[in-house]
């Protein structure tokens, strides 16, 4: 099956259902395949794309975002969502990788969009959301296209960042998203009456992904602009929305919200589903106390197109005698559709109990790195995507995940990849040496801390205002430092590299 047929299945079954809300717009189904479509004719007709090459997009949530993905995958194009949330530059390079000639744009993030085609160069088309692009599909042909893709031809292409700090595109297929989208429906992720809060980045694919399963089975994708607690909290309970997907730094915001509104969501919503972060058992049994709901958690990385692995709502229930499960600190087992194994450095499964590294083989697994092929022979070669998520699995198949070998931290649901901050610090003059890792946050999940060993030459003073400048200006600001810690050195293991478990062991230290 191709990406085109999920949505024209459900504009010919339920032509008339609500597809898509957002800020008071709605699409039913028959009207997103006709913008989709239309979409699909401007891209290869005035817009003059041919098949095969990628364009970016660069937007807030939106209720575009829909028909963007689809319109992409029907015109044999590959969107490119870049991350609204990144510094100019950062966007810029992603659309010089993807070779994008197009960037669509939100024109809510007009100043950004002016850097990037400013001072970091981005010189091919620009197609902001709002009337420009309305007129471009009003004067389009609504009509179907009638050519054939291949299945293992790119849909999406999401960038991430790696150890390397250098981006890499990550090519999603029409069958990598078809396939995720089977999975998922088949663990009950989404069913046809939900109306389903998305309030996380349409960009990232733990989001964007539900699209093309909402739209598959014919549910309603209620897209808010950003995670506000309050508008969450007050359309679960009035029924507005009856599922969702949240990041696990929402859900202490969640409950707060749903208190002071004095409300409840019992009864009210079939399913929340959680992931792509480490979730506190702490605050998720909080969560199942007082929400009174489902819940389901989902563990998976862009590579895995994303989902491997699910914990479904019986593991979040308590036992007969009020117990929670010890499964609630794992992220359960393979999805349907998907094998996952936990291997030592000689691909052998660990023993239960013993840490390895997750990794997993499914029709969802992406075709690989766009133009990198070292770097997608290093992830997929053997046939298994090596995730870089260090875990341990128990005789029933839980996976726990333990650390993750690719020393990457999770702020208010997006990654942050220590080796990119360290980059650009170690341009800075006044700066040695430096190290960047995580610490715990209440409201963000965990921050980034920077260790900086100054330069002999440097005054001291105010060098924490100045370095958070310099981040300021080449970093998206989820990525700047949230505290600088100044030291002579750094510390080192026997094989001389900096010892990173002994930095987060001086910032417990240094808070107890
Ligand atoms: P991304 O490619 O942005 O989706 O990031 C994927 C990474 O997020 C994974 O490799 C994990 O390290 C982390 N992650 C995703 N889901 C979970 C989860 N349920 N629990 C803990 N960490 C997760």
């Amino acid at each position: 099956m191709l990406v085109p047929e999920m949505l024209r299945h459900s504009a010919h079954v339920r032509p008339g259902w609500e597809a898509v809300a957002e800020g008071g717009r709605t699409l039913t189904y028959a009207q997103l395949e006709e913008r989709a479509q239309r979409l699909a004719n401007a891209l290869r007709g005035g817009l003059g794309l041919e098949a095969g090459e990628r364009f970016g997009l660069l937007s807030t949530n939106r209720i575009e975002f829909p028909e963007l993905y689809f319109g992409a995958a029907a015109a044999r194009l590959a969107c490119v969502p870049v991350n609204y949330r990144l510094a100019a530059p950062e966007v810029a390079e992603i659309l010089d990788d993807a070779e994008a000639r197009l960037l669509v744009a939100d024109p809510a993030l007009g100043e950004l969009v002016a850097r990037v085609t400013g001072d970091a160069g981005f010189d091919g088309r620009l197609l902001w959301l709002g009337d420009p692009y309305e007129r471009l599909l009003a004067d389009a042909s609504p009509g179907r296209r009638d050519e054939e893709a291949d299945d293992r031809e790119a849909v999406l292409q999401m960038y991430t960042s790696g150890t390397t700090g250098t981006p890499k595109g990550v090519v999603l297929s029409h069958r990598n998203v078809v396939a995720n989208s089977w999975h998922l429906l088949a663990e009950d992720s989404v069913v046809a009456s939900d109306r389903y809060l998305s309030t996380g980045p349409l960009c990232h694919l733990g989001a964007g992904s539900r699209i093309f399963l909402l739209a598959h089975v014919g549910a309603t994708h209620l897209i808010h602009p950003r995670f506000d607690a309050e508008r969450a909290a007050r359309e679960m309970a009035e029924g507005t929305a009856n599922s969702a997907l949240i990041v696990p730094a929402m859900v202490r915001q969640l409950l707060d919200a749903v208190d002071a509104a004095g409300t409840s969501l019992r009864g009210k919503v079939r399913l929340i589903t959680y992931g792509m972060a480490p979730m506190p058992r702490d605050i998720l049994t909080e969560a199942l106390e007082r929400l009174g709901c489902d819940f389901q958690q989902g563990y998976g990385l862009t590579e895995g197109g994303p989902n491997l692995t699910i914990l479904p709502p019986e593991d979040h229930r308590p036992d007969a005698s009020g117990e929670w499960s010890q499964r609630l600190t794992s992220v359960g087992r393979e999805t349907i559709g998907v094998r996952v194994r936990v291997v030592d450095a000689d691909d052998r499964d660990v023993p239960p109990g013993e840490i390895g590294e997750v990794i997993a083989r499914g029709p969802n697994i992406m075709e690989g790195y766009w133009h990198r092929p070292e770097e997608t022979e290093a992830a997929l070669g053997g046939g298994w995507l090596r995730t870089g998520d260090l875990a341990m699995v128990d005789d029933t198949g839980y996976v726990y995940l333990v650390d993750r070998s690719k020393d990457m931290l999770v702020s208010g649901g997006f990654n942050v990849y220590p080796r990119e901050i360290e980059r650009q610090l170690e341009q800075h003059p006044a700066v040695a040496e430096v190290a960047v890792v995580a610490e715990p946050h209440e409201r963000w999940g965990e921050v980034p801390v920077a260790f900086v060993v100054p330069s002999s030459t440097v005054d001291g003073d105010e060098l924490d205002a100045e370095l958070a400048r310099f981040c300021d200006e080449r970093l998206a600001r989820f990525k700047n430092p949230k505290r600088w810690v100044f030291v002579d050195e750094l510390p080192r293991n026997s094989i001389g590299k900096v010892s990173k478990p002994e930095l987060r062991a001086r910032l417990e230290e240094a808070k107890a």
